[in-house]
């Protein structure tokens, strides 16, 4: 597989990265197992996070033996210095391991979060501080918002190593944007969510057509051995979409742009306090997270969403004109439908 350069880390990772989201859902034994496999493949990259349950403890327990070849990225979106500290202490005691390659700051969503975070009781000083021990070897941060990236990378380039931002090519405009500034800065590049979160019935395209972006790593989450083994042969193959796939991806373009949010949290604030962003992706929250998270914060969040008392003010806000009102009714329909296949009660306290 094709090595890519993380920006000024020098680390060298296989062009696939492994996200670590979906190996939530699946046994400890399936995990070590599918981990392992993309490890012998040149799948080197694994990203997770303190906030993704048990992934941090399967990655630990896979990489045991293995722990030269894997380049681990993991996160927190602790924001003052004593949480950020904690925060990657337990990271080290659950993989297992006594460095960590790339500590991100987890879904810093504005530029006040960003000041929080580097002033003098902040998380960049337990990073910097965890660096200088030799625990984190280098310091990322992990973002939906455009905006608060760019003004990051244009403004303090030096501060972060990698950013992570999702990075596909239906809402595409976000990370080609930023791409230019990033690589001219220095700054690794890891793309989130390739596959659009796992919503797409062409994953295959998706991922080929993010695949041709030199220097960007996209960590699509993996749950089975065949994902990994598809994803791997895309991966080697290296080719950009033909005339054909290229049509089919404009077609699906066109039908998901109407619909697709991507996450940028412009149509907040909410006045019910409705995390629409992720209230839109009842999908995503039903197969990508287990069964006790579904139970719980994910039906906490759709729940809350039919608090909607249907301002509109959101739909004035979003700049892809979604409309938010009834795509937050069809989610809510969604996951409860969802939670009635999974023996799910929706109202249960
Ligand atoms: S329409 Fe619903 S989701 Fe949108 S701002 Fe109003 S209450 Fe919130
Ligand atoms: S609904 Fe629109 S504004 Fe809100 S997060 Fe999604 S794309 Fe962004």
């Amino acid at each position: 597989m094709k090595q890519v350069r993380l920006g000024r880390t020098g680390l060298r990772v296989g062009q696939l990265g492994f996200g670590g989201i979906p190996i939530q859902r699946i046994s400890r034994a399936r995990a070590i197992r599918l981990i392992r496999t993309a490890l012998d493949a040149g799948v080197t990259l694994l990203d997770t996070a303190r906030g993704y349950s048990d992934s941090e403890e399967k990655i630990g327990l896979a990489i045991r033996g293995r722990r030269g070849l894997a380049v681990i990225a993991t996160k927190s979106p602790e924001l003052d210095a004593a949480g950020m500290a904690k925060a990657i202490e337990l990271s080290l005691k659950t993989l297992r391991t006594d460095h960590i390659d790339l500590y991100q700051i987890h879904c810093l969503s504005s530029w006040e979060a960003f000041q929080k975070a580097i002033s003098a009781g902040g998380a960049l000083k337990a990073l910097t501080r965890a660096q200088r021990e030799g625990k984190v070897r280098f310091i990322g941060v992990t973002s939906h918002s455009i905006d608060v990236l760019k003004k990051i990378i244009t403004k303090a380039p030096r501060v972060f190593d990698t950013i992570q931002i999702p990075f596909n090519f239906v809402g595409d405009e976000s990370g080609i944007s930023l791409w230019p500034t990033a690589r001219k800065a220095g700054i690794g590049f890891l793309g989130m969510k390739p596959m659009c979160g796992g919503v797409l019935d062409r994953p295959d395209l998706a991922l080929r057509y993010v695949l041709q972006f030199e220097g960007i790593v996209p960590i699509p989450g993996m749950e089975t051995l065949r994902e990994l083994r598809e994803n791997i042969r895309l991966a080697r193959e290296a080719r950009p979409p033909d005339k054909a796939e290229e049509r089919e991806l404009l077609r699906i373009r066109r039908r998901m742009g109407k619909w697709f949010c991507r996450k940028c949290n412009y149509c907040q604030p909410c006045p019910q306090g409705i995390a629409i962003h992720l209230a839109l992706g009842a999908g995503t929250l039903l197969k990508r997270f287990n069964r006790s998270c579904v139970s719980g914060w994910c039906r906490d969040i759709m729940r809350k969403a039919t608090t909607c008392t249907k301002c509109g003010l959101c739909e004035t806000r979003c700049p892809y004109k979604l409309p938010i009102r009834s795509l937050l009714v069809e989610n809510i329909a969604l996951f409860r439908k969802g939670l009635r296949g999974m023996g799910i009660a929706w109202d249960q306290a």
